[in-house]
C-alpha cells in the first residue's frame, strides 16, 4: 500500500466510498491531469482534483490576474491582481496539498507547443475561454489519444462534455466546424459569478471518476446547465463518420491552429484609436487614411462610414497584399473585437501603420454620429 498515514487521514472520506477506497485513490495519486485555463472553469476544476488527490497535475495559463477576474476565478485574492495566473494557482493548489508534483504552464498553448506538453498528461480538463483553443485541444487529445474534460460559459449557462479515445464521439463531432460569427464575440456577454464553480467542479467529478473508473461519464452526452430556470439537460450525439478529426477519413491529422488565429500577445500590441480622435483625423487634409470594415458583407450594406472599404474578417488574410501598406489603415467592426484581431493579422501581414476603432462603430455612433443604422 502506497500511501502515507497522512494521507490516509487526508483522504479518508475517499477511503470510506467503496467506489474509490484505497485502490482507486492509489489510481488518483499516479494521474497526470493538466487544466488548461486557470480562469472560471479551472480555478474550481484545479483547486478539486487537487484536493482530491490528483498527483501529477499541470496549470497552463499564459493570462495575469486581472481585478475583473475576481468575481468567479477563486484561485485567486485581491492581492493576486497582475500576477501570473499559472504559477499563483502553482502555488495556491501547493499550499492545499503540498503532497502533489505540481507543474505551472505559464505558455499561450498553440499548435506548435501542444504535443510537447500534452505529452506528459494523460487527462486534459479545457476551462480555456477561446473556441479557437477549444477546436485544438479538442483535435490535439483525438490525435494523441488522450481523455479530454471539456466544458463552456456563457452567460447563465453552461455546457460540458467528456471525451474518451476510441470510445466517445468528439467536440468536433458536435460542433463541426468554428462558427466564423461566433468567434469573435462582438458583444462582451458577461457571465455569472458562480456559474464557473458549476461547471468547473462537475469537470473535476468527470476526471475523477475517469481516472478511478467508476460511474457513468459524459460520453456522447452533452450536458447542459441553465442558472435561470435551475435546469440540468442532456443531448445525446453520436460519432460522426465524416468527422473531421475522429471520423473514418479525417483530414485533420496534425493539431493546427485555426485561420486567422492570433497569439494574446499580437492581440495586447494592437493600437487603438477612438472614435472622436479618428473624426478628427478624417476631417484633416493631406493625411492618408484608410478605413476598412471587417464586418459581414450583410451588417456592412445596412450602414457604415463613409470611404470604408468592406474586407470580412474570415478574408482578411486573403486579402493580404491587397492591404493599404503605406499610410494608416484603419480597422473597424461594430465593437472593436474583430477589427483588434483584424488589426493584429494585418500588422503580421506587414502593416505597419494599422489602429483599430476602439468600441468600434457602436462607439462612432455614440460619439460621433447617431445617425449610425446598427
Ligand atoms: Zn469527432
Amino acid at each position: 500500500m502506497s500511501l502515507s498515514d497522512a494521507e490516509l487521514r487526508r483522504y479518508s472520506r475517499h477511503l470510506s466510498l467503496p467506489e474509490i477506497g484505497v485502490a482507486g485513490q492509489e489510481k488518483l495519486q499516479a494521474a497526470r491531469v493538466l487544466v488548461i485555463g486557470t480562469g472560471g472553469l479551472g480555478s474550481p476544476a484545479a483547486l478539486y482534483l487537487a484536493a482530491g488527490g490528483i498527483g501529477n497535475l499541470g496549470v497552463l495559463d499564459f493570462d495575469r490576474v486581472d481585478e475583473s477576474n475576481l468575481q468567479r476565478q477563486v484561485l485567486y485574492d485581491t492581492a493576486s491582481i497582475g500576477m501570473p495566473k499559472a504559477e499563483l494557482a502553482r502555488m495556491r493548489l501547493a499550499a492545499l496539498n503540498p503532497e502533489l508534483q505540481l507543474q505551472a504552464h505559464q505558455i499561450e498553448l498553440c499548435a506548435g507547443n501542444v504535443r510537447e506538453i500534452f505529452d506528459n498528461y494523460d487527462i486534459i480538463v479545457d476551462g480555456s475561454d477561446r473556441i479557437a483553443t477549444r477546436y485544438l485541444v479538442n483535435d490535439a487529445c483525438v490525435i494523441y489519444g488522450k481523455s479530454l474534460v471539456s466544458a463552456a460559459i456563457h452567460r447563465f449557462e453552461g455546457q460540458a462534455m467528456t471525451y474518451v479515445p476510441g470510445r466517445a464521439p468528439c467536440y468536433r463531432c458536435l460542433f463541426p466546424q468554428i462558427d466564423a460569427a461566433a468567434t469573435p464575440n462582438c458583444a462582451d456577454a458577461g457571465v455569472l459569478g458562480v456559474l464557473p464553480g458549476v461547471m468547473g467542479a462537475i469537470q473535476a467529478t468527470e476526471v475523477i471518476k475517469l481516472v478511478v473508473g467508476f460511474g457513468l461519464p459524459l460520453i456522447g452526452r452533452l450536458l447542459t446547465y441553465d442558472a435561470l430556470e435551475m435546469r440540468f439537460q442532456e443531448l445525446r450525439f453520436a460519432r460522426r463518420v465524416d468527422c473531421a478529426v475522429c471520423g473514418e477519413r479525417p483530414s485533420i491529422i496534425a493539431p493546427q491552429d485555426p485561420p486567422g488565429f492570433c497569439t494574446a500577445d499580437e492581440l495586447r500590441r494592437v493600437r487603438s484609436i477612438s472614435a472622436a480622435q479618428l473624426a478628427a483625423r478624417v476631417k484633416a487634409t493631406g493625411q492618408p487614411i484608410s478605413l476598412i470594415d471587417v464586418r459581414e458583407p450583410a451588417e456592412f450594406a445596412a450602414s457604415h462610414l463613409p470611404r470604408a472599404i468592406n474586407i470580412p474578417l474570415d478574408t482578411i488574410e486573403q486579402h493580404g497584399r491587397q492591404l493599404p501598406h503605406a499610410g494608416t489603415v484603419i480597422f473597424m467592426c461594430r465593437s472593436g473585437v474583430r477589427s483588434r484581431q483584424a488589426c493584429a493579422l494585418a500588422s503580421r501581414m506587414g502593416v505597419s501603420e494599422a489602429w483599430q476603432l476602439e468600441g468600434g462603430l457602436l462607439a462612432w455612433k455614440a460619439e460621433v454620429d447617431p445617425s449610425l443604422r446598427l
